[in-house]
């Protein structure tokens, strides 16, 4: 057993938890382990302790592990912004893409989906905060851009996504979730079958729970704090 196998059975704690407390049945919120800026033996750890779904989000960097780990049976989510010269290196290597926010990256990914391969699962990042406007689409652009993707053969639509703005308290940290939920139900009620509210982080992941997430994002509270970086 090592370190990270009690801290990933925390997180774990924390989520059954929030998930009890909640109403939200036992085992619906997944967890995906963040493991940007991490070393791939770090990823080895977890997935010794059997964690199998990881976050990147440099394209460089996931590339890198991807060869390194290749074979172990990861389950690659991309969790960062996507630039469109760098779409097939993600359509090759993830499972999931959760911060896709323009038809244009959608399109490119899917004509660059390798054909063995099953569709690559995708979330619609919404921006719910309102403050930081570079990445996400508005919550009103959302049914078109659901609908432009759900036509693509190479991407199958699972869901939002959204990054809030960090809130001071409990019920400050629920209102941009809420928000997403909206817009998540709307979506479902115009017959998009999503099943994926991929929301919550280290510090808010109970309010996310509390709003119907299905999937946490958790990167700090596993690997400890990261030493900050940029794209390499
Ligand atoms: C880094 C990151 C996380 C994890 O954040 P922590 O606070 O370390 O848990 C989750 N989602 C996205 C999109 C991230 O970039």
């Amino acid at each position: 057993m090592n370190m990270l196998c009690d801290r990933l059975r925390m997180a774990k704690e924390r989520i059954a938890e929030a998930e009890s407390r909640h109403g939200r049945p036992a085992g619906t919120v997944t967890l995906l382990a963040v493991s940007k800026t991490r070393p791939a033996d770090d990823i080895r750890m977890a997935l010794d302790c059997g964690q199998r779904a990881f976050g990147e989000n440099y394209v460089q960097e996931l590339a890198a592990k991807a060869i390194e780990l290749e074979d172990l049976g990861v389950e690659w989510h991309f969790i960062g912004p996507l630039q469109s010269n760098k779409t097939r290196t993600v359509a090759t290597i993830a499972d999931w893409v959760h911060a896709l926010d323009r038809i244009k990256i959608a399109e490119r990914l899917s004509a660059q989906r390798p054909a063995h391969l099953s569709p690559l699962n995708v979330c619609i990042q919404i921006n719910v905060s309102g403050e930081d406007t570079k990445s996400g689409t508005c919550p009103e652009k959302a049914p078109a851009l659901a609908e432009a993707i759900a036509s693509l053969p190479g991407l199958r639509l699972r869901g939002l996504m959204a990054i809030p703005a960090p809130g001071n308290d409990f019920d400050e940290q629920r209102r941009p979730f809420a928000a997403l939920r909206t817009v998540f139900e709307d979506l479902r009620a115009r017959g998009h079958a999503l099943d994926t509210l991929s929301m919550g982080m280290s510090d808010d992941l109970e309010a996310a729970i509390a709003e119907g997430s299905t999937m946490v994002r958790i990167g700090t509270a596993i690997f400890g704090e990261r030493v900050v970086r940029g794209e390499g």
